[in-house]
């Protein structure tokens, strides 16, 4: 059997090889399950640098007056944070355990934006001390912990626009919890002078897998409407495929739609996280149990669940799922998870190719807010995070213990 295109919902560059097997990265995911057991994160890392490129390329092909900033929440890793610093991106930090990760990952601190909506003293300390570049300062309160230090800043601006996304990933309608209201922006300008610090410009972040090109055009003419500024930032949130069916805007388009409205000469920079890094990634498991409740439903039980993916249970995010060695079938199937939650289910209706105990389960596109909010549920020992490339796999997070989980224990 030659080997066999897969689609756009996988990383790019994998196939079915002459077995029939998922192969990612140039590894086979069965053999990879074998070796480092599951479940596990599994990333091809050409797609993270072709996705960091199609980013720098589209900008450029377009402004000299730009700034490519990885979301770093999306995928908090030293590893991933090393691999964005040598293409030449930027990163955001939306705590100090991220600005931590984002250092031991080599970043140059000038290069680091810190976010969060409420950051702590020690976390704004800890920030300066390190030489964070610029601080996107979200309140009034912020604007006071911070007076008297000689900081580069970004004012956070709510732009009261409504993108249609789920409402828990909506962050840029008028009542958000995030940033300033357009009508307090003069206000805040004026405390920010106030207290000594250095205001470069304006951030604004919609939210998060908006499909809507519109959507993006209106930041720049509000922010533009407040004021001019050298440095705009108009935040992340390009959706991308969970499923076959979806068709995502592309990058180019999307930086198009940035930058339709944004003024001549003014630095344009934007935050992606999602699509940098959601389609690197897919999860393997290992099916464990198959349960066929007759005339309703087959469980195909995984070894892992909601501790190593929360969407599908936050906010009903939906995924497909294949089995490893077995693409295609027929046989509608939910998968569950192993955690003592009835919602703990990944992907309600998978078509699966008579799956059965021992298959290794692939979902893809989890590559994003996967491993960023795996957790502890059951004292279930978070995955491995792999990477793979030209047929080479490497551990760069490795697999929880039992132990990891009695250390913190006094
Ligand atoms: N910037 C900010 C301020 C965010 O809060 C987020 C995520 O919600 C992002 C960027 C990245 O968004 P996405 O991963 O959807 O591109």
């Amino acid at each position: 059997m030659a080997a066999v295109a897969v689609s756009h919902v996988f990383p790019l560059g994998s196939r079915l090889n002459r077995r029939g097997r998922l192969e990612v990265g140039g590894c086979d995911v069965v053999e990879l399950a074998r070796e480092f057991g599951t479940p596990a994160y599994v990333y091809a890392e050409d797609d993270m640098r072709a996705r960091a490129r199609a980013y720098t390329e589209a900008f450029r092909a377009r402004t000299e007056h730009f700034e490519v900033i990885y979301a770093g929440k999306a995928f908090p890793s030293a590893a991933v944070f090393r691999l964005f610093a040598d293409a030449g991106l930027s990163a955001d930090v939306a705590s100090g355990g991220e600005l931590h990760l984002a250092l031991a990952g080599g970043f140059h601190p000038a290069h680091l934006y810190m976010h969060g909506n409420n950051k702590t003293q020690a976390e704004l300390d800890y920030a300066i001390e390190q030489g964070v570049g610029h601080i996107v300062v979200d309140s009034f309160d912020e604007i006071e912990r911070l007076r008297g230090r000689p900081q580069r800043i970004l004012l956070r601006v709510t732009p009261g626009i409504k993108p249609s996304t789920h409402s828990f990933i909506q962050t840029g309608q008028a009542d958000s919890k995030f940033g300033f209201a357009v009508e307090d922006v003069p206000r805040a300008v004026e405390a920010c002078r106030d207290a000594g610090l250095e205001l470069c410009g304006l951030h604004a972040h919609i939210g998060s897998q908006i499909l809507e090109l519109g959507a993006f055009e209106r930041i720049a003419e509000v922010l533009t409407g407040l004021g001019e500024w050298p440095l705009l930032n108009l935040g992340g949130g390009l959706g991308i495929a969970y499923t076959a069916a979806d068709d995502p805007p592309s990058v180019a388009d999307y930086v198009d739609a940035l930058l339709r409205r944004a003024p001549e000469g003014v630095t344009v920079l934007c935050e992606p996280g999602r699509s940098l890094v959601g389609n690197a990634g897919v999860t393997i498991y290992t099916v464990g149990t198959v349960k066929r409740v007759a005339g309703r439903r087959t469980y195909v039980a995984v070894d892992g669940g909601m501790s190593d993916n929360l969407r599908p249970m936050l906010y009903g995010a939906r995924y497909e799922a294949e089995i490893a060695g077995r693409f295609g079938g027929s046989d509608p199937c939910t998968i569950a998870g192993m955690h003592c939650e009835s919602g703990d289910i990944l992907v309600q209706d998978a078509l699966l190719d008579d799956p059965r105990p021992g298959d290794v389960l692939v979902i893809p596109a989890t590559g994003a807010y996967g491993h960023a909010m795996a957790n502890n549920y059951n004292a279930v020992p978070r995955p491995p995070v792999i990477f793979c490339r030209d047929g080479e796999a490497r551990v760069v997070v490795r697999r929880e213990t039992y132990d990891d989980l009695t250390r913190r224990e006094l």
